[in-house]
């Protein structure tokens, strides 16, 4: 079943005031109500609701009463979101993974490199992370935006498996970057990965369970904090990571499922964070926070 993006595009100002209607609107009901930044020079802005194709008529009727009623001057459009399958993509096994301008790729696929691309050579091994799931491609493309987009001078990726996206992190902005896993397997195979990587010296790794390491407090405040683990945890550790994060910084989270993701924007908001937008990929979703 596809997902749709009904929405409308105004000023931050506006776009805020539309999404406070769509949230009193549908209340409680399963449908993300986001805002998004589409244009930063221009102040482009829109304010979107999702749901399922099934479920348009209904939205779109109500959206359009809301909107006829408070926004006249607003006009809404809809987008038809793309249906990945990350299932068939994650057979193809180890096919290099384009995510932006990131391209995770097994040592086979060395030539597939091109000189635009940050080529990150990780092999299918024993900790998660090839850049063939959603939440890793989605972290992936989000990384680079951010890192495109905002000054940072140190970042964290907690639940780092692979290593994967601590290394895009220092390959693309050459800034510190600490990672750190629960699991001992995952720290020493993404150290090795770092090595191969030619980034072990940028990258300082740690097992941790959550924030529980002295590595947090001697390295931290930090300006990105990513974490692809899943959305309980990720709920739970809402405090302790908002603690550890700079001013001005960033929040980039993935490892929820779309049904889950307003229970952890709701956490973090209560840590004082914003959301800012949301990304999709098969039923995972990315999410981004600022303060
Ligand atoms: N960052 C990689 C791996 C994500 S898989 C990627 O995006 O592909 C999630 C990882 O989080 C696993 O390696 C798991 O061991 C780790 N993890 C789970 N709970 C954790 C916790 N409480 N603290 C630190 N790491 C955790």
């Amino acid at each position: 079943m596809s997902e749709i993006r009904l929405y409308v595009s105004t000023t931050e100002a506006v776009a805020e005031q539309v999404l406070n209607a769509l949230s009193d609107l549908f209340g409680e009901e399963d449908y993300a109500i986001a805002t998004q930044e589409i244009d930063e020079a221009k102040g482009i802005w829109e304010a979107s609701i999702y749901g399922l194709a099934e479920q348009e008529a209904e939205i779109a009727e109500r959206f359009e009463t809301l909107v006829g009623q408070s926004f006249p001057t607003l006009k809404i459009e809809r987008e038809v979101l793309p249906d990945i399958d990350w299932i068939a993509k994650s057979l193809e096994g180890l096919k290099p993974v384009r995510a932006g301008r990131f391209l995770v790729h097994g040592s086979h696929d060395r030539d597939k490199v091109r000189q635009s691309d940050i080529g990150i050579l990780i092999e299918a091994g024993q900790a998660f992370g090839t850049g063939h799931h959603g939440t890793t491609a989605g972290c992936l493309n989000m990384i680079g935006e951010v890192l495109k987009s905002r000054r940072v001078r140190k970042a964290l990726d907690l639940g780092t498996g692979s290593g994967v996206l601590a290394i895009a992190a220092h390959l693309m902005a050459k800034i510190p970057v600490v990672a750190t896993d629960i699991d001992p397997v995952a720290t020493r195979v993404a150290k090795d990965n770092a090595r191969i990587n030619g980034v072990i010296d940028g990258i300082r790794f740690a097992t941790a369970p959550g924030f529980h390491h002295a590595v947090f407090r001697e390295e931290g405040p930090f300006d990105l904090i990513i974490a692809n683990i899943l959305a309980r945890p990720l709920m739970k550790l809402a405090p302790a990571l908002v603690g550890h994060l700079a001013d001005n910084g960033t929040v980039i989270l993935s490892g929820i499922l779309a049904e889950q993701r307003w229970k952890v924007i709701a956490a973090y908001n209560g840590a004082r964070l914003k959301h800012r937008r949301t990304t999709w990929m098969n039923g995972w979703v990315t999410i981004e926070l600022v303060r």
